[in-house]
């Protein structure tokens, strides 16, 4: 079997284009939704997500606002700075790019996020909400995963769903949206035994280990469902060429930036699943569009909208 391969970037631009003209719905009532990035440092990784997220917004509709701060930016500081942007009606959304600089408790940070502005979905408010099966804005990787299968008509019920990682950010809720979705849902990680025997039950695989080419096909059931949510970047020319070959692409990356990007999965998985994401170009093409559609949706629910979600 030689698997579809999901084209992420193609269903991004639609949920994209939903989001924009939702945004354009609210405009009759008045409304536009704002969101509010916390950027603390310099960190490039975080710098870039943070333009990539606001030139989304842009183009959404959605009005946002940076706060840099600089590294040496006090809790108490960072602090009040969320709890200013939690009392602004025209902010929907308070985003706090992580990782924070070690001395920052990101923990608290979170806490201190308004649940109903907590576009990201990180807040223990939020996780209850999504345990518990009421609506709330959950994590975007975990909605980008659910998007992905909808758009290619794989209905999570009745079928067996593995997830390797239980991390709070992807594993988790990925596992607590396909229980919802009425899955039969397997949680793995690393102390999890015969992982691969584990892995074979799923019609639906989910890996986010961060682990590059971690799940060989000896984990893959013919015609599974395999979505990659690793993005590890891999600098060593021999590895990249066991796994891609002399892919020209991968030994353009490797020049021009010294690095590759390479999933959990293993590229020989392709001939095993039925469905698979590629690295790059899958899960990581919908994080952005997920975190557009919560601030629509949290500017909606906010301001007394009716809900739909994009
Ligand atoms: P974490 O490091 O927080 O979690 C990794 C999980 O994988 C843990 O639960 C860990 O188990 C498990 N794991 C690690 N090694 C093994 C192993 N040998 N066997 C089985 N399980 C193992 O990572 P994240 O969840 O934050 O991210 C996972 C991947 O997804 C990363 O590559 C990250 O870059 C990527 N990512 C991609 C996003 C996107 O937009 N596409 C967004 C967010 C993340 P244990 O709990 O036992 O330690």
């Amino acid at each position: 079997m030689t698997a579809t391969i999901v084209d992420g970037a193609a269903i991004a631009a639609r949920i994209h284009q939903q989001v924009a003209e939702g945004v354009a719905g609210l405009a009759g009532r008045g409304v536009v939704p704002g969101l509010a990035v916390i950027l603390v440092g310099d960190d490039r990784a975080s710098a870039t997500y943070v333009r990539s997220k606001r030139r989304g917004c842009r183009k959404a509709g959605i009005t946002s606002e940076l706060y840099h701060l600089p590294v040496d930016t006090k809790q108490a500081e960072l602090l009040a700075r969320v709890r200013e942007l939690n009392g602004r009606d025209e902010i929907d959304g308070v985003l706090v790019q992580m990782p924070l600089p070690d001395h920052l408790d990101g923990r608290e940070v979170t806490e201190a996020i308004d649940p109903d502005k907590d576009v990201d979905g990180f807040h223990p408010v939020s996780v209850g909400r999504l345990s518990a099966g009421v609506p709330t804005l959950a994590p975007a990787t975990p909605l980008g995963v659910m998007k992905i299968l909808e758009a290619h008509g794989i209905a999570p019920q009745g079928k067996r769903a593995v997830v390797i990682g239980r991390s709070d950010i992807v594993g988790k809720p990925t596992a607590m949206l396909l229980l919802h979705a009425h899955a039969t849902v397997t949680i793995c990680h690393s102390r999890t035994a015969d992982l691969p025997s584990v892995a074979r039950e799923a019609d639906i695989l989910v890996a986010a280990i961060g682990r590059e080419a971690f799940v060989t096909p000896d984990f893959v059931r013919p015609g599974a469902a395999v979505i990659d949510v690793g993005i590890n970047a891999v600098s060593q020319p021999e590895l990249v060429g066991e796994l891609y070959g002399d892919d020209p692409g991968r030994a353009e990356d490797l020049k021009k930036k010294g690095y590759t990007i390479v999933g959990d999965v293993h590229p020989a998985v392709a001939e095993v699943a039925g469905l698979l994401t590629p690295v790059p170009g899958g899960v990581g093409r919908l994080t952005i569009a997920m975190l557009l559609a919560n601030c629509l949706q949290a500017a909606r629910r906010r301001r007394g909208a009716p809900e739909d979600r994009a």
